[in-house]
């Protein structure tokens, strides 16, 4: 039976030999790639690198160097969010500080976020989970009060908005990722936008400074992603997923990640991808408008409403549902042939290599462990088909009666 994925971009067998053809001229494809990054974030500065989680270690680091007090080592995270960002704070020889969040909009809690310690507080990072823009005037001006930077993780919103401006050129530098789950995928990938000051100047030497992929990693990183644009196409994507050994929506902390530059094929690629952006999103809204009307008249069904004057992007389509109905809700959607995920499984504060570094005076976060409990994630991508949203209403009605 078909399967919708439970995110993802369709990437074309031309766009990966697009990429091959092009990937002889690395110097001249990372220039477009990063003239388009400029012209979406609407900042000076842009770098592409091997993953989201590659470009948050490398502006932390550089975030660490350029400050005046060397001492600070805490970042504050939103306490719902991608494991790959605790992970990036470890892994640039940093600490993890925790904000709850709103769980009717995701966004860190912006009372909470003004009230925090920030004795020892570097920079805190926002989340914009499935494209959905958090509350980043308000934590930009924050941030400038405190006297902190911040560091705009829009990983899965690009091309979403708030107050006019996109998300990831908010603070002092953003990143995006081009991984599997995203707006935009090579399966791997990612890149760091900022505006041009003493931070970038920083970034640049730490870019300047990393290793090029191999010829056998780009090699590699082509056949994935040919894999890749052939399985996620939802006549074969429910093959893949029943296959054990791909790892296929697991959630894992690893901070053994590689930091190097994005590879010539894949950088060629996600250039050619971010040209079909407009397109790509006028179909995320589509699906997202779709289900919003087909969902929110349910009861038991909260759909996570965007912040006043966002864009989304969504990556993917969030709600919330009680705990108690949850399981059964996604299997009843996955037999429907949705890719309906729970998401990360736990809030921040109950992983385990979370847990173990957060400060002793780390307050509780209870609404991020309730989200944990409760959220679940639709499709939105463009193999959607038409009936989609009507679909998943009715298989969400069937699993009520
Ligand atoms: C995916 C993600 C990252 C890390 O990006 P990778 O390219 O997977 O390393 C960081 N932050 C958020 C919010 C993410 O969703």
């Amino acid at each position: 039976m078909p399967y919708l994925a439970p995110a993802g971009t369709p990437v074309t067998i031309s766009d990966v030999l697009h990429g091959i053809s092009r990937a002889a001229r690395g110097d001249e494809v990372a220039g477009a790639l990063v003239d388009t990054l400029s012209r979406l974030s609407g900042l000076p500065r842009a770098w592409p690198v091997s993953s989201g989680r590659a470009a948050m270690t490398v502006i932390l680091r550089a975030m660490r160097r350029t400050a005046t007090d060397r001492e600070r080592d805490e970042v504050i995270v939103p306490a719902y969010t991608c494991y790959s960002v605790p992970a990036a704070i470890k892994r640039a020889g940093l600490k993890p500080r925790l904000v709850d969040i709103d769980p009717a909009t995701l966004s860190p809690d912006v009372g909470l976020l003004a009230e925090a310690d920030y004795t020892h507080v570097l920079a805190v990072v926002s989340s914009n989970l499935y494209g959905l823009p958090n509350d980043l005037p308000a934590i930009e001006s924050i941030c400038r009060e405190r006297g902190v930077w911040f560091l705009d993780d829009a990983a899965q919103a690009l091309g979403a908005s708030i107050a006019g401006r996109p998300a990831g050129a908010f603070g002092d530098a953003g990143l995006y990722s081009f991984d599997k789950g995203k707006i935009i995928s090579t399966m791997q990938g990612g890149a760091i936008v900022s505006g041009a000051h003493a931070l970038a100047s920083e970034i640049a030497s730490e870019t300047g400074a990393m290793p090029s992929t191999t010829l056998a990693e780009s090699v590699a990183n082509v056949a994935k992603l040919a894999i890749y644009s052939v399985f996620l196409r939802p006549a074969l994507y429910g093959i893949v997923r029943a296959l054990p050994f791909t790892g296929l929506g697991h959630t894992v902390y690893d901070t053994r990640f590689p930091i190097t530059r994005l590879s010539p094929p894949l950088t060629a690629v996600a250039a050619r991808l971010l040209a079909r952006l407009d397109a790509l999103a006028a179909s995320r809204h589509r699906n997202a408008a779709a289900l919003r009307s087909a969902l929110r008249v349910l009861p038991g069904i909260d759909v996570v409403d965007p912040l006043p004057g966002a864009v989304p992007a969504y990556a993917r389509f969030p709600l919330r549902v009680p705990h108690a109905r949850r399981a059964s809700l996604i299997a009843a959607l996955v037999r429907a042939g949705i890719g309906a995920t729970a998401s990360y499984p736990h809030a921040l504060a109950d992983v385990p290599e979370v847990r173990a570094r957060l400060p002793a005076n780390q307050p509780d976060t209870p609404a991020a462990r309730a989200v944990a409990a409760a959220i679940v994630t639709l499709p939105t991508h463009a193999y959607c088909p038409p009936d989609f949203a009507g679909r998943v209403r009715d298989a969400v009605i069937a699993c009520v009666d």
